[in-house]
This record gives structure tokens, C-alpha cells and sequence, in this order.
């Protein structure tokens, strides 16, 4: 498998890398295929934990998504499963499907060499065809409480009875999810002699009251202090009228063009219509929020993963979480009302030790929220410069666009009414860009070098 980074390590980085790895306690075979994901060096969170999993400790890791903890986790647990193999080994609970199903893509990218066989138990997904993954006899079980649940009581054959390690990954989240309950009911029927890891962004009082319930002497690890974001992260504001937002944001993603970029919103109407306004310009953009159905989330996700589009919209179901190596540039088209959200989305870029932009679009409405902020990073944003003149020459083009997007929701929520007949706006309709810059597909044109490569009007600053 090609590692996620996409880069290939040079021989003599590849055996430093497994050296590396080897260091922490981690045997041959595992830090080979770390070295061959392109890990050049173990993250930090992955060079405190792993070595007290390994010396049998519980562990308590705060740390964010992109600092490596699913490695993290997975290695001592894979290490561990080497030595003692079995099925029903390890069980993984993660807040949110799209999450579940990356982890176990990790497992078995690290385990890929040694025939590690994982099922993922996640809702909006039938139950039938997890429950033949299960009677296969999994390693590794990842999946939501809920559906965890759901098999524990249906499921038959199915037990945790032999369970041996337990990993809660994003503690926080699956709390504010509330899945104490779901949580609960699975503590009950697994065995107390096992090894317990718990992940999470931040240490609230839930967090501390589950570890006290599941955790036994654990040692705490820590990576950054909680809300820094990182240093090769370039953040920039934008400040704009609210009734040019959308030009502002046209005018930003022509610039940026050729990036990959996520755009974060506050709902899922405002994630629709721009996903279908920026398709209607050209722009290959697809969208991903809640109230899409399981199979058209993960298939936006595979289009923007494989490169086939090259902008995903997504409110904050998605801003966590997502395994998403190679975003160039977060846009912030709202301002998160809550601030350490916003920590979370630019968390999206600059991974991994690379670069990374993001850009937060700010109207007069929006003051208020963006200094606290800057008053939660500790830091002054610059601000990224457009002048008014050259945006407001798209105005009439993306005012056409917005105009066609409206009907198109109208007729798209029309016909999921009237007995779901096609009309979707998700992502199935491709559309002609309004300057026929490109299908929408972002195959064409349009895709990976906006859609206003021509006649924008107004020359590039990079
Ligand atoms: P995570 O924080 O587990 O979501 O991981 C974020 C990304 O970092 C994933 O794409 C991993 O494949 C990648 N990653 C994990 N560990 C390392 C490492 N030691 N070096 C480079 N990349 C890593």
C-alpha cells in the first residue's frame, strides 16, 4: 500500500525510520511497515505512549487528530496481537463512522504484513454484512457505541468476552455525543483484566469521570499545550462585507487554485448551496455533512481523497476526525461560534510536520467571535489581501451562480419529497461551469485549477 503521505522514504531513511521505531520497543516487522507508510520518525505522542502500552501501563494520551496517535495506539495493540494471537483482540470505539473506518484502514495498512483482519461496526451501514465480518473471526474491532451495542445484543456468536485491549479515541466527543450509556453497557461485558487506552483533544470532567470508571493507574501523556495550533501554519483572516461573501470566497479559492482545500460552514443548507454554487462557477467542490446518507458521505470523501475533486465543504460533523492527508488550505466561510472548533479545522492542514494555510472569512457581523479566537490561540492573525476592486468584478457571475444553486436545492428537496426521484444535490449532477471553464467534475478544467483559470479578470498573487 502507498503511504498515506504519498511519499516513498529513500533507503537510507527507511532504515533509519525502522531503527527509529525499533527504538521504542516496536519489533521488526511492525516498524518495517511503519517505514513503509512513509513514517520517517515516530510522532511524539507515538514515542511517549508506545513504550508504556508495551511495559503493560494504561495510557491516557491528549492529543489531537494529526499528531499520529492512531499509530499510537494501533502499534502496541498490533505488537501485542503478534505475541498472542487471537481473534476479538483489541475493540477501538470512535465517536463517528467516517473516523471508525480510518482507524481500521491504519490497522491494516501497519498489519498488512502480517495478515491482521479488522471489521468496522458503524451505523447507516447493514447490520447483516458486519455480522458475517464478525463471524469471520476480526482481530480488531473499530466501530461506533452505539452499533457496538446494537451487535452485542443481536448478534449471535458475537462476545467480547476475551477481549484484551480497549481503546477510546476522542474521549470528548464520544462523551459530548452522548454515548455514556452505550459506553457503559460495553465496560459491563468485557473482561476488567485488559489493557485500556483513552484518547482525547481535550480533559473535561466527563473525560476524567470515564477514565476514573475504565482506566486502571494510568500514566498521562501529553502532546502541545491544548489549543496552540501548530507553527508551520500560516492563518490568515479575511474581513468582508456579509452580502460578498460568496465573491470573497470565489475570488480566494481562484487564487488558491490547484490547492486542495476543505471549506467549513455552520450548516448543512449553507454546505449544500455553495458546494453547488462553486460547481455551478466550475469549481470541483463536493459536499459532506450530516444529513447526508452514509454511502454519499463516504463517497464525497473518496472523490476528494482520490484527488478527483479538489474542494470539500463540510460543517463540523467532519472537522474532526477525517483522515485527511493532504489539505493545502482550510477556508473558515463561517466563523465557529465555538472557538476550539476552530482549532480543529485548521487542525486539517499543516499535518504531519507539513504546511499548511488557513483563512477565515470575517464580516462585520462576525468581530466578536474571530478575537476570541485570536484571544484563544494567543495569536494575531494577518490579513489576506484582496482588494474589493478586483472581487466585486466576479459579482455578477457568482450572483448567476447562487441564483441557479437556489433552484436547484428547491428542485432537489422536490424531489426527495415527492418519493426520492433523483434530483439529488449532493454530488451526482455535474454541471457546466457558468464561464464553461470546466464539467464540475473536476476532471476538466474546472477541477483542479478553479474555475476561473479564464477570464477572471485579475492577475494571480502566487
Ligand atoms: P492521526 O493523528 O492518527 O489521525 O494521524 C494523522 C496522519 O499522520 C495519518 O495520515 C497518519 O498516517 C500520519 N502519521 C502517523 N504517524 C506518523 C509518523 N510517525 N510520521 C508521519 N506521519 C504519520
Amino acid at each position: 500500500m502507498a503511504p498515506p503521505s504519498g511519499k516513498v522514504l529513500s533507503e537510507e531513511e527507511h532504515s533509519k525510520a525502522k531503527a527509529a521505531f525499533e527504538k521504542l520497543g516496536i519489533c521488526d516487522q511492525l516498524a518495517e511497515a511503519a517505514a513503509s507508510l512513509g513514517w520517517k520518525s515516530p510522532s511524539s505522542i507515538q514515542e511517549q505512549a508506545v513504550p508504556l502500552v508495551l511495559q503493560d501501563k494504561d495510557v491516557i494520551g491528549l492529543a489531537q487528530t494529526g499528531s499520529g496517535k492512531t499509530g499510537a495506539f494501533a502499534l502496541p495493540i498490533l505488537q501485542a496481537l503478534l505475541d498472542k494471537p487471537q481473534a476479538l483482540f483489541a475493540l477501538v470505539l470512535s465517536p463517528t463512522r467516517e473516523l471508525a473506518i480510518q482507524i481500521a484502514e491504519q490497522f491494516e495498512a501497519l498489519g498488512a504484513g502480517i495478515g491482521v483482519k479488522c471489521a468496522v461496526l458503524v451505523g447507516g451501514i447493514d447490520m447483516m454484512a458486519q455480522a458475517i465480518a464478525l463471524a469471520k473471526r476480526p482481530h480488531i474491532v473499530v466501530g461506533t457505541p452505539g452499533r457496538v451495542v446494537d451487535h452485542l445484543s443481536n448478534t449471535k456468536g458475537f462476545s467480547l468476552k476475551g477481549l484484551r485491549h480497549l481503546v477510546l479515541d476522542e474521549a470528548d466527543r464520544l462523551l459530548n455525543m452522548d454515548f455514556e450509556q452505550e459506553i457503559d453497557q460495553i465496560l459491563k461485558v468485557i473482561p476488567k483484566e485488559r489493557r485500556t487506552q483513552l484518547f482525547s483533544a481535550t480533559m473535561t470532567s466527563k473525560v476524567a469521570k470515564l477514565q476514573r470508571a475504565c482506566l486502571r493507574d494510568p500514566v498521562k501523556v501529553e502532546v502541545a499545550s491544548k489549543y496552540s495550533t501548530v507553527e508551520t501554519l500560516r492563518q490568515q483572516y479575511m474581513f468582508v462585507p456579509a452580502k460578498h461573501k460568496d465573491c470573497y470566497l470565489t475570488f480566494l479559492l481562484t487564487e488558491l487554485a490547484g490547492s486542495t482545500s476543505i471549506i467549513f460552514t455552520r450548516t448543512c443548507d449553507s454546505t449544500r448551496k455553495i458546494a453547488l454554487t462553486l460547481r455551478n462557477l466550475g469549481f470541483g467542490a463536493v459536499p459532506i455533512h450530516g444529513q447526508m446518507s452514509q454511502p454519499k458521505r463516504l463517497g464525497a470523501l473518496n472523490k476528494f481523497k482520490a484527488g478527483e475533486r479538489n474542494i470539500l465543504i463540510a460543517t463540523d460533523v467532519a472537522s474532526r476526525g477525517l483522515d485527511i492527508p493532504s489539505v493545502d488550505v482550510v477556508i473558515n466561510y463561517d466563523v465557529p461560534t465555538n472557538s476550539k472548533d476552530y482549532v480543529h479545522r485548521v487542525g486539517r492542514t499543516a499535518r504531519a510536520g507539513r504546511s499548511g494555510r488557513s483563512v477565515t472569512i470575517v464580516t462585520q457581523y462576525d468581530v466578536e467571535l474571530y478575537q476570541k479566537i485570536e484571544a484563544l490561540i494567543g495569536l494575531r492573525m494577518e490579513a489576506y489581501p484582496a482588494e474589493q476592486e478586483a472581487v466585486l468584478l466576479l459579482l455578477e457571475r457568482v450572483g448567476e451562480a447562487q441564483r441557479i444553486a437556489t433552484m436547484q436545492m428547491k428542485e432537489s428537496d422536490k424531489g426527495k419529497k415527492g418519493k426520492r426521484k433523483g434530483g439529488g444535490d449532493d454530488d451526482d449532477e455535474h454541471h457546466r461551469g457558468l464561464l464553461g471553464a470546466g464539467s464540475g467534475d473536476g476532471r476538466g478544467g474546472g477541477g483542479r485549477g478553479g474555475g476561473f483559470g479564464r477570464g477572471g479578470g485579475f492577475k494571480k498573487r502566487r
